[in-house]
């Protein structure tokens, strides 16, 4: 993943900014943060190496976009021409735009959206009921091809059943609130939400637990360094599971994805082998290569070739964690559970059985 912020500055405008990080870490410098201005990342997704090749590639997607801001902010509207542009060049990248002001959204978008870029995703942070309430509608209503929610820092019990209902949700996420003054997150709200979306069949993701955590009654003080593995341990991530049929079909439309294939000399490898021993491989793969946390080289781990496996993998978006997280909404930055490994063996071993299938 990569971040992108092409103008840094805010202003309060819900409950949920009360303790806003932007103006707590400016704060520390002695910067204003209520003065928006653009960054030297303006044109990150522009700027190119030496070798002439963009800084930015698809292994860095996605691409958080305006994390020390709002893309949304009225400041901002004279550059936000300039920044759709860039973002309609660069198809390869998929962006992901998080805001409190999706009440702006339609004053902001360019003249060619339409029903939307492909490339963008727009997630509506709704800290309580009543923002979820005003939010979402309109995240709903307007013309968007991906949409998701968060509630961070989350601050009451949140209803959000009939908005999932619309079948336009494809992602929730929660989280606390950290820092000195954070506001306390009751861990039966967490649970709620992420009941609701197994009932729609949302996939959920309990991002952290926040400084002030309630759980059965009792209150926890977590430090800054826990709070994602502390809500990572409660192991209540939701994905559910999608028919391999639809996941084939979706890649069959990338011609990135569809263009690999086994050549004579893999499916060799595979008929000496067996079934049996490639599948093996590719659980051993998986351990190691994309399970853990943390990946020095992820979005380049996986060869072009060299073993049908990691052709699978390029195939099948499961090439690193970024694929992984656009093709399967996998999140980046923890652990794959044994059950997300199970699965992504399974989707390898069905491509390399379908290609073995093949004339
Ligand atoms: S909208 Fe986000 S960045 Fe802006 S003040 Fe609120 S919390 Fe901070
Ligand atoms: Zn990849």
């Amino acid at each position: 993943m990569a971040i992108w912020n092409p103008w840094h500055g805010c202003h309060k405008i819900s409950p949920g900014c009360r303790n806003c990080y932007v103006y707590r870490r400016d704060g520390t410098f002695g910067k204003d943060s209520s003065i928006v201005s653009r960054t030297g990342a303006f044109d990150l997704p522009l700027k190119r190496k030496r070798q002439k090749e963009y800084k930015l590639t698809a292994e860095d997607n996605p691409v958080y976009t305006c994390m020390t801001s709002d893309f949304f902010i009225e400041e901002a509207d004279g550059w936000r021409p300039e920044i759709w542009k860039m973002i309609r060049e660069r198809k390869d990248l998929h962006f992901e735009i998080i805001t409190k002001r999706i009440h702006r959204f339609m004053d902001c978008i360019p003249p060619d959206w339409g029903d939307g870029y492909e490339n963008v995703t727009i997630c509506s942070t709704c800290e309580d009921q009543e923002r979820a309430d005003k939010r979402l509608p309109v995240l709903l209503s307007a013309p968007i091809r991906h949409r998701e929610i968060i509630h961070e820092p989350m601050l009451g019990e949140i209803h959000i059943e009939k908005y999932l209902a619309s079948g336009k949700i494809e992602h929730v996420t929660c989280g606390g609130e950290s820092g000195e003054n954070a506001r306390l997150l009751e861990y039966a709200w967490v649970l709620s939400v992420r009941e609701q979306c197994v009932s729609a069949g949302v996939p959920f993701y309990f991002k952290q637990t926040g400084a002030l955590f309630r759980k059965d009654g009792k209150i926890y003080h977590i430090p800054r360094k826990d709070q994602i593995s502390q809500a990572r341990k409660a192991g209540i991530n939701f994905l559910p599971q999608e028919g391999l049929e639809e996941l084939f079909q979706r890649l069959s439309k990338s011609s990135f994805r569809s263009g690999f294939h086994l050549k004579e000399e893999d499916r060799e490898y595979v008929r000496e082998k067996g079934m049996e021993t490639i599948e093996r491989h590719a659980r051993d793969f998986i351990a190691k290569r994309l399970a853990p946390a943390e990946i020095p080289n992820d979005g380049k781990q996986t060869p072009m070739k060299g073993h049908p496996v990691f052709l699978a993998q390029h195939a099948t978006g499961t090439c690193c964690r970024g694929c992984l997280k656009k093709w399967h909404r996998i999140q980046p930055g923890t652990e794959l559970t044994k059950e997300q490994q199970d699965y992504v063996v399974r989707v390898l071993m069905e491509w390399i059985r379908r290609e073995m299938e093949k004339k």
